[in-house]
C-alpha cells in the first residue's frame, strides 16, 4: 500500500512525522490511516488522533489541483524553476570551464 503523504506530513501537536499504518477492524475489514510517529512509538505521548488515509489524501490532492495545478500557477512555477536553474548554473565553477575545454579539444 502506497502512502502518498509519507515524509510530507507532520503532527500539529508534537511536530513529529506522520506515518502510514494499517489495521484490521473487528469485522475483518482493513483500515489504512496516518498516525503521529510519537504516538505510534509510545502510544500515549501525543494527543493527535489517527487520520483516515483516503480522506486526507483526497483532500490534499483536491486542494493541490485547485490551488497549484492551474495554468497560471504552473507557468509561474516553471519560470521560477528556470530562473533558479540558470542562477545555479552561473554559480557552478565546473560549467564555466566546459566551453574552454570544448574549444581546446576542437583545436
Ligand atoms: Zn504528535
Amino acid at each position: 500500500m502506497k502512502y502518498l503523504l509519507s515524509g510530507k506530513l507532520y503532527c500539529g501537536y508534537c511536530e513529529a512525522g506522520m506515518v502510514g499504518e494499517s489495521g484490521t477492524g473487528k469485522s475483518g475489514e482493513k483500515h489504512h490511516y496516518y498516525i503521529c510517529s510519537t504516538k505510534k512509538r509510545k502510544r500515549s505521548d501525543c494527543n493527535k488522533k489517527i487520520v483516515r488515509k483516503e480522506w486526507l489524501e483526497n483532500l490534499v490532492v483536491n486542494e493541490t489541483i485547485k490551488h497549484i495545478l492551474q495554468p497560471d500557477k504552473v507557468a509561474l512555477i516553471a519560470k521560477r524553476c528556470a530562473e533558479l536553474s540558470a542562477k545555479e548554473n552561473s554559480q557552478n565553477e565546473e560549467l564555466k570551464y566546459l566551453p574552454k575545454r570544448k574549444k581546446a579539444s576542437i583545436i
